[in-house]
């Protein structure tokens, strides 16, 4: 089948298009559409109109408008569930595409009844002076091909909300299932408001170009997001960079093994790795060092690993072949330098990218699975013996976007979390981040929050209005 872009609220056929396979069978699934520069500038033109009207439409009404694209997504949530499986490989089931869309449908509700309203920072004898937010104009959304539907989401939804309109590029890698989940959403939205186009990465070097284009929200790697900054200087466009990942997770002596192993195998590998603010490298106290070992392998070894449309699978391969050659790569190299294997790294040939579960010991700071994000199922346990040196160690790297704190004293834990250099830090848990809570890097990590408030603020721009 050919999918098709939706620029102005119609579907439009691409003049080529290229074969999307699945990572789990190799199996071709589908086609998606190339866009040529014209088809691209009919989709910013577009948006550029359509804000000319949605950003004046009621608060209100933007506000019914995105509970219905809520209302959407549920009503398309299987159809869009087995889409995604098919193309990205995450299972149906576990923290897979089913969970995926439950996430789509609640942060679409919770940033429907998100509100910024009219600040009145001065009301006296001098005069009234009112803070207003106004939306920024055409947001330029580019995604990468991890969670491609709630990363989506979580750039489409705010934008909207906050009265701006959209142009997405989802990842090459996965395309159909946001071209599938754009042209539902554009049943319950006027013209213009939410267009997409795919192509090749060409195509997001355009949408950070372009003039009419007044704020690019990116989800992707650090490189980049370096360019997109670069590009986007050209006409002072409003970023936010979400980029990559190596949050480490210190195990104090005082946890206990069995009762966290559950908790630091899902920070891990949830989504098989391929996560963002996943757990990439471990930190245990040598006290306890071999006993977390042995509980988290045992734990690894009970999951299922599998054809995600197989409802008995609970973890997938690895999206595509560039990923499955990096982390293969990574762990022979790790392997090759002295790292013991305590399950996994030892992959069979296909068919699908298909990845085992990789645990592996006695690996120091300077291997490279340690000091360069895995994206995959492989997780490197280190040991320490104080825990500043832990810290220094975990804070030794140009990310910083999570990290956690394992221990059954949650002061402690605190106070070794206060002096991780990330964004959100967890205790007793990694990863598990919430519509409310502002997520986003530090250092190389990012520029800028999604979600909550200080998420939504960051699709307007202030207008004070001074002698009322
Ligand atoms: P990527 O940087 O290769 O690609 C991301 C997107 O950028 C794709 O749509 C791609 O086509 C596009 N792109 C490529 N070149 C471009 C250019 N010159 N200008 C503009 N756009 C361009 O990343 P990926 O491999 O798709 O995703 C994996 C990375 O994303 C990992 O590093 C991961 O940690 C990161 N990530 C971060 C978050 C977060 O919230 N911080 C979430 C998910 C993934």
């Amino acid at each position: 089948m050919k999918y098709k872009f939706t620029i102005n609220g119609e579907q439009v056929n691409g003049g080529t298009h290229y074969d999307i396979e699945n990572p789990a069978t190799n199996a071709k699934i589908g086609a998606s559409p190339i866009a040529t520069r014209e088809d691209f500038e009919r989709a910013v033109t577009a948006a550029k109109h359509a804000f000319s009207s949605w950003s004046k439409v009621s608060d209100s009404e933007r506000k019914d408008a995105c509970h219905a694209l809520a209302g959407v997504l549920e009503d398309n949530m299987e159809e869009l569930a087995a889409l995604l499986t098919h193309e990205q490989g995450k299972p149906l089931n576990g923290l897979g595409s089913r969970f995926e869309l439950q996430g789509c449908i609640a942060w679409s509700r919770y940033t429907a009844d998100l509100e910024l309203p009219v600040e009145v920072l001065q009301d006296n004898e001098e005069g009234r002076i009112e803070m207003h937010r106004k939306p920024i104009g055409v947001v330029g959304s580019i995604t990468p091909w991890n969670w491609p539907l709630l990363i989506a989401i979580w750039h489409i939804l705010p934008a909207i909300r906050t009265g701006n309109t959209v142009v997405i590029k989802p990842s090459p890698f996965t395309p159909l299932s946001t071209l599938r989940m754009v042209e539902l959403m554009n049943t319950v939205l006027p013209n213009g408001v939410l267009n997409v186009v795919t192509g090749t990465d060409e195509l997001g070097e355009w949408l950070t170009e372009h003039k009419d284009i007044s704020k690019i929200v990116f989800t992707g790697s650090i490189a980049t997001g370096k360019k997109v900054m670069w590009c986007a200087a050209k006409n002072l466009k409003r970023i936010t960079l979400e980029l990559g990942g190596n949050d480490a997770g210190i195990v104090l002596p005082d946890a206990d093994p069995k009762v966290i192993a559950e908790g630091l195998f899902w920070g891990a590998f949830i989504n098989s790795g391929q996560t963002c603010a996943a757990l990439k490298r471990l930190y245990v106290h040598v006290s306890i060092y071999e006993d977390v070992c042995i509980h988290l392998t045992n734990f690894a070894r009970s999951i299922p690993v599998g054809n995600g449309i197989e409802e008995t699978s609970i973890l997938g391969p690895i999206q595509n072949e560039m990923q499955y050659n990096k982390l293969k790569e990574l762990v022979d190299d790790a392997v090759a330098n002295g790292a013991r294997v305590l399950l996994g790294a030892n992959p069979k040939n296909g068919p699908g990218y298909f990845y085992p579960t990789t645990l592996l010991a006695d690996i120091n700071d300077d291997v490279r699975i340690v000091r360069e994000e895995q994206f995959g199922p492989a997780l490197p346990i280190l040991k320490y013996t104080d825990v500043s040196d832990a810290i220094a160690r975990a804070n030794d790297s140009e990310n910083g976007l999570g990290g956690s704190v394992w221990s059954s004293d949650k002061d402690k834990a605190k106070a070794v979390a206060m002096r991780m250099e990330c964004g959100s830090v967890w205790i007793n848990a990694h990863g598990a981040i919430q519509p409310n809570v502002p997520f986003g890097g530090v250092k190389s990590s990012g520029i800028g929050v999604e979600f909550g408030s200080e998420g939504l603020k960051e699709y307007t721009t202030i207008q004070s209005i001074f002698g009322l």
